[in-house]
């Protein structure tokens, strides 16, 4: 399906919202800054990623093919990156000598943390990338790349390491408007400028030498480590070619993680062309009006929301994490709340509720016209009024990811199907079956499209509350057997004090916990 729309976005490099215009017509090819996969990803990281998400989904809405790559950093972060001249520990081996013991070396903890991060990744509803790179596997196409710059004049070795020279590349600061040397030195302090050899503080590493680094490989220069930036500049280039039309990542990688990514790339393809058409930024998420940070307190992994309350976690149903960092379009701050996320909850389950009753509908199948609610708007058929909404939450997507807008929109569709409860006929439901697959296309909202990947688990066997509840249950079926009600009555209490809904229906009792986060 392909449709007359176009994707509109904010580009970082024009300072304006403007059509998306792939270089092969209909095929969008674009790269996402991924992870550095030292600790737990969070829940600031996480808004980021969902940009990239959205972008493909939105893509896809449009009838757009895409090609969507998003990096693994596994090594060469340094704690300092954010600087022009980065110094400071590699954030991995930081990290492992914070763990201890637990990891045997720096290689499982990569391994770890990669996993972790991609069962985040499915737990809230984001696409599999076509690649996800690892930086440690493209470690030779980096080293090459470097040579290259070596030899096209672009870099140049030291005692410590190779730099690119930022004075052979007159656009540099063409993303960031960082263009003097005193807006690029800003915020490096003179103690971190380590190295005396380099021509000019702009100057960036592309690789460090450092025989004793825990990750390190042969080079033309020695043993060492690539810089950061060069793995992303590589490995587009390797999955997406010298030129793409949309590269995506957090505020805090304009300068200088893009802007060297810029420098890199077009001095290698040196044909005038730039590496990137479009650039998309994500503002950063904050929570209760405040930055994240561990020493105040608000800092929130995925993993500390989602999981299990018996596992330390919170319990959140990761589709209301996802609501919730949805509710604030991309390019605004955002401010994380915990009413948003019981908010966001209560939504969730408004959706899945809609689509209980439509299954019900279908599976009744009441003869009938598609018709909507009594009294609403008679004549109308609900597949009608759904293509409309659906059409409109598109819109609001192809309007700079307005994801507060398209909510809004695709909300009047959940109320339409509540409106109508058991008046749904085959029909209609087919028409609101269709609906919410779109809209769970688009959004991600309604399930999640990864569940049944996994082998399932037997959650009752996992979670011991509900072991708890289920054995309540069939102690209450027994006790209403036998007539004995009061007995049923305080067992209902009991499950409801332990925040448990009970729903008993011709087919059966079923339950779930009460929104409470
Ligand atoms: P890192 O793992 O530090 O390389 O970060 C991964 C991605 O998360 C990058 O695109 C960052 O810009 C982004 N990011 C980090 N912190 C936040 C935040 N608080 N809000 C939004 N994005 C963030
Ligand atoms: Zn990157």
């Amino acid at each position: 399906m392909s449709s007359d729309r176009t994707l509109c976005l904010y580009n970082t490099l024009s300072h304006d919202v403007e059509p998306v215009e792939p270089i092969e017509p209909g095929h969008l090819r674009f790269y996402s800054c991924g992870p550095t996969v030292y600790t737990y990803a969070h829940i600031g990281n996480f808004r980021s990623f969902l940009t990239a998400d959205l972008i493909a989904r939105t893509a896809a809405a449009i009838g757009w093919d895409t090609t969507f790559v998003s990096n693994i950093t596994d090594v060469g972060h340094l704690t300092q990156d954010d600087l022009v001249d980065p110094s400071g520990e590699d954030k991995m081996t930081a990290a492992l000598e914070r763990e201890g013991t637990r990891f045997a070396n720096i290689y499982d903890l990569a391994r770890f943390y990669t996993a972790a991060f991609l069962d985040d990744w499915r737990a809230l509803n984001l696409r599999m990338p076509d690649v996800q790179p690892r930086a440690t596997e493209h470690v030779t196409p980096q080293i090459k790349a470097v040579e290259q710059l070596v030899e096209k004049g672009h870099a140049y070795e030291t005692d410590q390491g190779v730099y690119f020279a930022v004075e052979s590349f007159p656009d540099y600061g063409k993303l960031s408007g960082n263009r003097s040397a005193e807006d690029l030195e800003a915020g490096v302090r003179e103690e971190l400028i380590d190295d005396p050899d380099k021509r000019d503080p702009r100057d960036f590493a592309l690789w460090k030498k450092d025989p004793d680094h825990l990750m390190q490989w042969h080079s033309p220069w020695g043993w060492g480590f690539p810089g950061w930036h060069i793995e992303c500049s590589v490995m587009s280039a390797e999955y997406l070619g010298d030129h793409i039309d949309l590269h995506a990542g957090g505020e805090d990688l304009i300068f200088p993680h893009h802007e060297c990514e810029i420098a890199q790339a077009e001095s290698l393809s040196d044909d005038g062309e730039p590496f990137a058409r479009t650039w998309v930024h994500t503002r950063f998420l904050q929570v209760e009006g405040e930055k994240m940070s561990k020493s105040k307190g608000n800092f929130f992994t995925v993993r500390d929301l989602i999981e299990p309350e018996a596992e330390g976690g919170r319990g959140v149903d990761p589709l209301a994490l996802r609501y919730t960092l949805l509710s604030g379009q991309y390019r605004k701050p955002f401010n994380f709340t915990k009413k948003t996320l019981k908010d966001s909850a209560r939504m969730i389950r408004r959706y899945q509720d809609a689509a209980a009753l439509v299954e019900d509908a279908l599976e009744r199948g009441a003869a009938g016209d598609d018709h909507a609610p009594q009294g609403d708007d008679p004549q109308g058929a609900l597949g009608d009024r759904l293509r409309d909404i659906y059409a409109r939450t598109l819109d609001a997507m192809c309007d700079d990811l307005n994801t507060p807008q398209a909510l809004a929109v695709a909300h009047e569709g959940v109320k339409l199907l509540h409106g109508m409860g058991g008046d749904l006929t085959a029909a209609s439901a087919q028409s609101a079956q269709r609906w919410l697959e779109q809209t769970n296309a688009l959004l991600g909202i309604v399930w999640n499209e990864h569940d049944g990947e996994a082998a399932p688990t037997d959650d009752a066997a996992d979670d011991p509350l509900a072991e708890k509840v289920e054995a309540l249950l069939d102690e209450r079926a027994q006790a209403r057997a036998d007539g004995n009600y009061d007995r049923a009555d305080a067992i209902r209490d009991e499950l409801d004090a332990m925040g448990i809904e009970v729903m008993d229906s011709s087919d059966g009792t079923t339950w779930r916990k009460k929104i409470d986060v």
